[in-house]
C-alpha cells in the first residue's frame, strides 16, 4: 500500500519530535536559536540506502549535506546554469566555515551503473555523462580487464569519488580554503554489501576501512595541505596528493 510509507514517515517524524523537542528540548533549541554550525559538508548519492545522517548517526546541525545521483561533483564551471553544487560548496565553505568536505560514494550505485552502461538518455543520462571521460580513462587503464563488467563497475565506483574530489579542489571556495589551511577534503565509500565505510589512502592508493579514531590533529596541515582521516599515529604524514 502506497499509504504505508506515508504512515511510516509521519510516525518517524513523531519519534524525531519526541526525541528532539520533548525528551531533549535543548537539542533543537540551540541550533534553531543560535544557528547551525556544521563542521562538515557531505556529498552523497541520493540512493535511498545511503543517507549520511542515517549511516553516521548525526544530530541536527552536525553535517551539511548535498545529495545527487552517484555523488558526482562535476568540474567547476562558472557559467554552468545548474549551479546547485557550487552553491552548496560556497555556502558551506565560506559562510558556515565547514572544516571538512567528504565525498561519499557507495557500492551498488545505480548512477555509476548507468555511466558504465553508457546511459545517455534523459536527465539521468545527461547527468552521469558528465563523468564519461573519467570512465573512459578507467576503461583504458584496465585494458582487457574492463571486459569484466563487475571489475569495471567496481573500479569506476571508486574512481568517480576521486574524480569528484579533484573537481572539488577547483571550486573557488574550496581552492581558497585549502590554501588557507582551514579545510580538508576526503574520499569515502560506503560498501553496502560488507557494511564498511572506507576512506581513500593516497599512500596505498586504496580505499581502506576508516578507523574509529579518525580524529585529525588540528593545525597539522600547513600550506593548505589536507588529508584523509586515518588513525592518528599514521596521520601526520598523510597528505592528500594525487
Ligand atoms: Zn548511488
Amino acid at each position: 500500500m502506497a499509504d504505508d510509507i506515508l504512515k511510516k514517515l509521519v510516525k518517524g517524524f513523531e519519534a524525531f519530535r519526541k526525541e528532539h523537542y520533548e525528551t531533549n528540548p535543548d537539542k533543537m533549541k540551540d541550533v534553531v536559536e543560535n544557528g547551525q554550525r556544521p563542521k562538515a559538508l557531505v556529498f552523497s548519492c541520493a540512493d535511498s540506502r545511503n543517507s549520511p545522517e542515517m549511516l553516521m548517526g548525526t544530530e541536527p546541525g552536525d553535517i551539511f549535506v548535498g545529495r545527487q545521483i552517484a555523488a558526482l561533483v562535476p568540474p567547476y564551471d562558472k557559467d554552468d546554469k545548474d549551479d546547485t553544487i557550487a552553491a552548496s560548496v560556497e555556502f558551506a565553505v565560506n559562510t558556515l566555515k565547514v572544516e571538512h568536505i567528504i565525498v561519499m560514494g557507495h557500492t551498488s550505485c545505480g548512477g555509476i551503473q548507468g555511466l558504465v552502461n553508457d546511459l545517455s538518455e534523459g536527465s539521468v543520462g545527461h547527468w552521469v555523462q558528465r563523468a564519461r571521460e573519467m570512465k573512459d580513462k578507467v576503461k583504458a587503464k584496465l585494458g582487457d580487464k574492463a571486459n569484466d563488467h563487475d571489475t569495471l563497475l567496481a573500479e569506476v565506483e571508486k574512481e568517480s569519488i576521486l574524480w569528484s574530489l579533484e573537481n572539488l579542489r577547483k571550486y573557488p571556495a574550496v581552492d581558497a580554503a585549502l590554501k588557507e589551511g582551514r579545510l580538508q577534503i576526503h574520499a569515502w565509500q560506503f560498501d553496502m554489501k560488507k557494511g564498511e565505510m572506507n576512506a581513500y589512502n593516497p599512500q596505498t592508493h586504496q580505499f581502506e576501512p576508516v578507523a574509529t579514531d579518525v580524529a585529525v590533529e588540528e593545525h597539522d596541515h600547513k600550506h593548505g595541505e589536507n588529508c584523509v582521516p586515518f588513525p592518528k599515529k599514521q596521520n601526520k604524514k598523510r597528505g592528500f596528493h594525487r
